[in-house]
């Protein structure tokens, strides 16, 4: 069969199935090709140590019991990463919603390359690529279609997908189109080039460190194994656990949001406010996502703090601007 009729097949196929024919994919999107190959090869190695290291984790909690060396050390690796994928990874470098100098810039970034997401690099276009088709034709990660705009029909499929599920398809964000400042960036290319050294100190370096120090070998390898591959596996799964849960299920404050998103109290507390997900695709600048008091956003208190402590600067409030431009209106009418 040629290349041409097998795609003629496959639209054929296609069409069949949903009644209509694949829709053109918007800018951005690189479809196949060696660049794809590496970044599904990249996918399988991570998942590969992810899942491997996490079943071996709970092995070790069964059968060997876990002290407080492990549970420390699980407490801390899983706030420093939600954090730096939080405050560094999301709100500073795909949405610019503070500054800093490049001392505090320097560790922020290197708190958002231990969470073990892929790089910052390929971290921030994928996100941008999100915002700008959020829902329709071209979103890498939506629970309702997929990255080349197919509707699911299954539930469990449309969940796999939008978690993790799009990691490892036929499409690549292009980076030149999405993510040009982040290639100029010195910092961001440095930390995107070495990433790998940082999973390793996240998985293993760091957990081998704590583990000797205060429990010696046994509490070394309880601490790989649980505080490093099941901690970061499990907060990798945290944060793309927004992609479809935040899309999905939760209370919708700004109805006008073009998209499906949504506020989700729960993923808001284990991602330490990423889950105010709709307050977030409607003013998606904002450092600060809450919007009331039951809406607990750490992640936007801390960057707060950073400004009055004088060590960010610049920090975007979109919502507010808004809502006092909407007051002025009314004043005036
Ligand atoms: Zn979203
Ligand atoms: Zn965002």
């Amino acid at each position: 069969m040629s290349v041409a009729s097998y795609d003629d097949h496959a639209a054929l196929i296609n069409e069949n199935l949903h009644n209509q024919p694949l829709p053109p994919l918007p800018r951005g999107i690189i479809v196949g090709g060696p660049k794809v190959r590496a970044k599904q090869r990249e996918s399988m190695l991570l998942f590969f140590i992810f899942m491997s290291g996490s079943i071996a984790g709970v092995y070790w909690a069964v059968t060997q019991g876990l002290s407080w060396v492990e549970w420390s050390m699980f407490a801390l690796g899983y706030t420093v990463t939600t954090l730096g994928l939080g405050i560094t990874v999301h709100r500073m470098l795909v949405h610019r919603s503070f500054k800093c100098g490049p001392v505090v810039k320097f560790v922020l970034c290197a708190m958002g390359q231990l969470t073990c997401q892929g790089s910052l690099l390929k971290w921030v276009g994928n996100h941008r690529r999100h915002h700008l088709y959020t829902d329709d034709v071209g979103d890498c990660h939506s629970p309702h279609i997929d990255s080349h705009g197919r509707p699911f029909t299954n539930k469990l499929r449309a969940w796999m997908y939008a978690n993790n599920g799009w990691l490892f398809d036929d499409t690549l964000t292009d980076n030149d189109v999405f993510a040009k400042d982040m290639l100029d960036d010195k910092m961001v290319m440095f930390f995107t080039r070495t990433r790998w050294f940082w999973y390793f100190l996240s998985m293993v370096g760091f957990p081998a460190i704590w583990g000797y120090a205060f429990g010696g070998w046994h509490a070394m390898v309880g601490c790989i194994l649980f505080a490093g591959f099941l901690r970061t596996y499990l907060s990798v799964m945290a944060t793309a656990t927004v992609n479809s849960v935040c899309h999905k299920i939760g209370y919708r404050r700004f109805d006008d949001a073009q998209d499906q998103s949504t506020n989700n109290l729960i993923m808001t507390a284990l991602t330490f406010g990423e889950g105010l997900h709709n307050n977030h695709h409607r003013f998606p600048r904002d450092a600060y996502l809450s919007h009331a008091w039951y809406e607990f956003d750490l992640n936007g208190l801390i960057i707060m703090g950073l400004e009055k402590l004088g060590l960010v600067y610049d920090v975007v409030h979109a919502s507010k601007v808004h809502k006092a431009a909407q007051e002025q209106t009314k004043l005036a009418a």
